[in-house]
């Protein structure tokens, strides 16, 4: 049996043992500890993966039993580390298979418990191929960056929140179509990729604004309140899309942990990098209007969100489908869109409130991505979609910022 063996850092920098055979199995570690000592963490160290029978004798022999070839010739992986907090990062400097890869990992479960972060950075060597992201996707990692957040080091930083549901298939979808994504605009000028919206989440969509809240007043009236929530990426869809050489698309779906009822007609942006909020069914009777819309305070709180969250869509539901506002690809740097002049602008261009009993959705949209704002396209890109239309290849593409010079969703 293959078990952890984890060793504070410390006990490289001391003199008092020589580790000469070691290093040379795995590299000098106090040189490659060094590269995770800007850090002010909280503790450092190295888990080696050894066979049981050799762990028990290093309860008897202690550390000069790193540097024996009993030790080194039975050692399986090991993996550098640094915690601060809950969130840990990660170097592995070999393993002979996927089990010892799985006991250096899950490792850290035992030595902090669950509710840990953990950033594994792919070394340079790592072949990204499907095959090897499978192991590690089996593994939990169900993310990715392209810095971590503890050392700052740039890299491709694979992510493990642990969570106690079973492993899909889509899971490695996901983690699959958002390195494919990073990879394949590394030397593009934007980034972008394709969305999709689930047809069970834009089901639950109508729903609500058909329903959702609902209150019959004291007068007979009903009312309702606006809905706000967050989306998540449910799935990358292996078809045509996510094939090789081509940007992928993305599932989205509705987060049903994360709904928030809100005042009568006054939605709050739900804090996440693709939100929504409706227009609810009471407000069309209250407000007499054929079709509802985006008002321009939904832009503005747009704007606010892309800035805060980090939002790449907004999707604002209403009775007759749904309306996706995206930043359009000449403004997605811009980094004041919330000046005076912008705010002004988008307060006497987006108010078509008036309009709303005389255009359809569709002349709706068509005028105001047909805007152009300083010589450049539209700042938004709007895209609408009733309920009744059930392509199944109606996908949009949006644009997003860049992100440490990466484009990482
Ligand atoms: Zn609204």
């Amino acid at each position: 049996m293959l078990v952890p063996l984890t060793i504070d850092y410390s006990v490289f920098y001391r003199e008092k043992y020589d580790f000469g055979n070691l290093y040379k199995k795995i590299g000098n570690l106090s040189e490659k500890l060094k590269i995770l000592d800007k850090s002010d963490s909280h503790s450092k160290g190295i888990t080696f993966c050894i066979p049981s029978e050799i762990f028990i004798l290093f309860k008897r022999e202690k550390f000069s039993l790193l540097n024996t070839n009993k030790f080194i010739d039975n050692l399986y992986g090991c993996i550098i580390f640094l915690t601060k907090g809950k969130l840990v990062e990660t170097d592995i400097l070999f393993y002979n298979d996927d089990s010892a890869l799985k006991i250096l990992i899950d490792s850290f479960n035992g030595l902090m418990g669950k509710n840990i972060v953990l950033y594994y950075r792919l070394h340079d060597s790592f072949k990204i191929s499907k095959k090897n992201i499978m192991v590690l996707s089996k593994l939990g990692f169900n993310n990715f960056d392209s810095i971590s957040p503890i050392t700052k080091r740039e890299g491709i930083f694979l992510i493990r929140k642990n969570r106690n549901l079973p492993w899909k298939n889509r899971d490695f979808n996901v983690i699959w179509g958002k390195l494919s994504l990073y990879q394949k605009l590394k030397s593009s000028n934007f980034c972008y990729f394709y969305i999709r919206i689930s047809e069970k989440s834009k089901n639950i969509l109508k729903e609500m604004v058909e329903s959702g809240g609902a209150r019959i007043e004291k007068n007979g009236k009903i009312s309702q309140k606006e809905i706000s929530g967050c989306f998540y990426i449910a799935d990358c869809k292996g078809g045509p899309d996510c094939k090789e050489g081509k940007i992928p698309t993305f599932k989205f779906s509705l987060n049903k942990n994360q709904i928030k009822y809100n005042k009568d007609e006054d939605a709050e942006i739900a804090p996440c990098k693709y939100n929504f909020h409706t227009h609810p069914f009471s407000a069309y009777i209250n407000n007499d209007t054929k079709y509802a819309w985006p008002s321009c305070s939904d832009y503005k709180a747009f704007l606010i969100s892309f800035y805060n969250y980090g939002t790449f869509f907004h999707i604002l539901a209403s009775l007759e489908g749904i309306y996706i506002i995206s930043i359009n690809k000449d403004w997605i740097n811009s980094q004041n869109l919330l000046d005076n002049d912008t705010v002004k602008y988008i307060e006497s261009k987006y108010d078509l409130i008036k309009e709303r009993n005389i255009y359809t959705p569709n002349k709706y949209i068509k005028i105001v991505n047909n805007y152009s704002y300083k010589g450049k396209e539209a700042i938004f890109k709007v895209f609408f979609s009733s309920y009744e239309k059930r392509e199944k290849n109606e996908k949009y593409k949006i644009y997003f910022y860049r992100k440490n010079g990466q484009c990482v969703i």
